[in-house]
């Protein structure tokens, strides 16, 4: 999963639940130093700015973050509550840290829920000292991934099956897309018997640009959302190309020859999402065809995720 936010805030911000429990709290440029009342628990609230949509995408939260260390293991963090608004979303109990210098501890967050109402990071701490060094516990800063996965939503036409399995290009396929944060669900399987399209004439294949033979195959559009793409597959297109992204405005999809490889689904469906070529055989985007690639699975890169992502055939979850 693509972490797409890490959002910070400073240990100074910390936010004490029984003042009458501490002895002191002390806000510096560096952190917030507290001293506990022997023998007390006490709760220490930390409030994350959140950014809930990004590119009209509901994010979910992966894990928090919190760097802090403790005068000794009289001063230990005893819990870790994490809440959307008012919803507690995550629960870590018994935990006892006490680390003598700022480190980085994690918190995950199961099920990476969806977030909507701002994050809240709850520390319960317990002090057994009986001297103020004891009691001691500095924070310095709290924090918290963000993640977004969306998905991408695909319905199989079948003209002529491919020499490359339909289940080969989907598995190739999701090779590339979920480990940068898209999930790539087949929705539907159709067989079209229009053996006048099976060797389909695209032109020049050039985004938005279409003829007459594939404005009538892409009008095949049975039980298709208007932001899913359909991949037809057929015999062969005229000029022959592996496959061929051009497709009618308003139905996005692409057309797949039957002896495409296995990663020209993949590379079809980038180009709907809105990628052009590069000249780089290790990228799903080369222009010089799927069956040089030299590195599989080959990557998308940052640029590339993020204009997918900004997509509008990219949908949550
Ligand atoms: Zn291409």
């Amino acid at each position: 999963m693509a972490i797409t936010q890490a959002m910070w805030i400073h240990g100074n911000s910390i936010k004490v639940e029984y003042g009458d429990r501490i002895k002191s709290i002390w806000r510096a440029g560096f952190y917030a130093r507290i001293v506990g009342k022997p023998g007390t628990t006490n709760w220490f609230h930390f409030s994350i700015p959140t950014t809930v949509i990004v590119s009209d995408k509901r994010q979910m939260i992966d894990s928090v973050m919190l760097r802090f260390k403790s005068g000794s293991n009289k001063a230990r963090v005893t819990n870790i509550d994490i809440y959307d608004g008012e919803w507690l979303i995550a629960s870590h109990s018994n935990l006892g840290l006490n680390p003598a210098g700022f480190g980085l501890e994690r918190f995950n967050v199961p099920g990476k829920p969806e977030i909507f109402w701002g994050v809240g990071i709850s520390i319960g701490v317990s002090f057994t000292g009986t001297t103020d060094a004891q009691n001691t516990i500095e924070f310095s800063a709290a924090g918290c991934d963000f993640s977004l996965f969306e998905s991408v939503r695909l319905h199989f036409k079948v003209l002529t099956t491919p020499t490359v399995s339909l289940d080969q290009m989907l598995a190739s396929m999701r090779e590339v897309y979920e480990p940068i944060g898209f999930r790539v669900v087949r929705m539907s399987d159709e067989t079209l018997n229009l053996p006048s399209l099976n060797t389909v004439d695209v032109g020049s294949c050039v985004r938005g640009s279409t003829t007459a033979e594939q404005n009538t195959l892409f009008g095949n559009r049975n039980n298709v959302g208007a932001n899913d793409i359909v991949v037809y597959f057929v015999e062969a297109t005229n000029p022959p190309y592996n496959g061929c992204a051009a497709h009618p405005n308003g139905q996005p999809g692409a057309v797949v020859a039957s002896g495409a490889t296995r990663w020209t689904m993949g590379h079809e469906v980038g180009h709907v999402l809105g990628l052009s070529h590069v000249s780089n055989n290790d990228r799903l985007m080369t222009g010089n065809g799927t069956s040089n690639i030299t590195n599989p699975p080959p990557d998308l890169i940052s640029s590339e995720i993020t204009t997918i992502r900004n997509s509008t055939l990219t949908v949550n979850p």
